[in-house]
């Protein structure tokens, strides 16, 4: 199973959560929404070697946050993946846009100094903005689109410019978040849950519920379920060799935190 964008330190017991996944074997990109809560929901995983923490700063709340930004400079060389991040353009944040831009201009800008990270990012209703800062600063990395929602015209940009995808079964139960699966590159498309913030019936998606996805992507991309998992599985091992050259050329070892 893999999980490529869930919130373990937003579940109501962090720990039960992480100690399932260990147990699981599942693949975790653990992202966090503030740099200050990176150190402690990296320490959540410490014995789980299949589960990586993300250093992130969520749109939605980086207007509250945007003073975070110096310990995210801080603590960019710790890791290579950077996430939550991104842009929202809903009505309700919209107010807020200027500083989302600072915010991520910023981290995009940090990343590609440092020689590029793996990237999670949210772009629902910024698309246009988000694929416009990918493609002006090439080198920030591997960006992963995390539950995609723009346009066709749009993903079809976002496949030209290099992105990732990573896919949940909350997106997929629509018709149009199959839509635009059944487009992307199967070799760049990883699942997710979102969760605890993606639910499925109502019921809230632990990290090993991202293999509902796989019946979807089956479906939509006309192969087995075991194809489906092959070319996950290989997706995520090339994801695996992109993060660790942007551990070793852009991070000099630094102690363990
Ligand atoms: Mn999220």
């Amino acid at each position: 199973m893999i999980d490529f964008h869930s919130h373990l330190d937003l579940y109501p017991d962090p720990a039960a959560i992480v100690e399932q996944c260990r147990k699981d074997g599942t693949y975790v990109l653990s992202v966090t929404t503030t740099p200050s809560a990176w150190l402690g929901t990296k320490r959540l995983a410490l014995n789980a070697p299949r589960i990586r923490t993300a250093l992130g700063l969520h749109p939605q709340i980086a207007h509250e946050r945007i003073r975070e930004l110096s310990l995210f400079d801080t603590l960019i060389a710790n890791t290579a993946y950077v996430g939550e991040i991104g842009l929202e353009g809903g009505s309700e944040w919209r107010p807020h846009f200027k500083t989302q831009l600072l915010a991520f201009d910023h981290i995009i800008k940090a990343s590609e100094r440092a020689g590029g990270k793996v990237l999670s990012i949210h772009s629902r209703k910024a698309e246009t903005e988000v694929l416009d800062r990918l493609e002006a600063h090439p080198r920030c990395g591997t960006p992963v689109l995390h539950w995609f929602t723009g346009s066709e015209k749009q993903l079809i940009r976002a496949i030209e410019i290099g992105c990732w995808f990573s896919v949940g079964p909350a997106m997929l139960k629509s018709a149009s978040g199959r839509a635009l699966a059944a487009l992307m590159p199967k070799d760049r498309v990883l699942t997710e849950t979102d969760g605890p913030f993606g639910t499925l019936k109502r019921k809230l998606l632990n990290p090993a519920d991202a293999a509902l996805a796989i019946p979807s992507l089956a479906g939509v991309w006309g192969m087995t379920e075991g194809d489906v998992t092959g070319s996950l599985r290989m997706a995520l091992k090339r994801m695996g060799e992109l993060a660790s050259t942007y551990q070793s050329s852009a991070c000099p070892k630094t102690p363990e935190l």
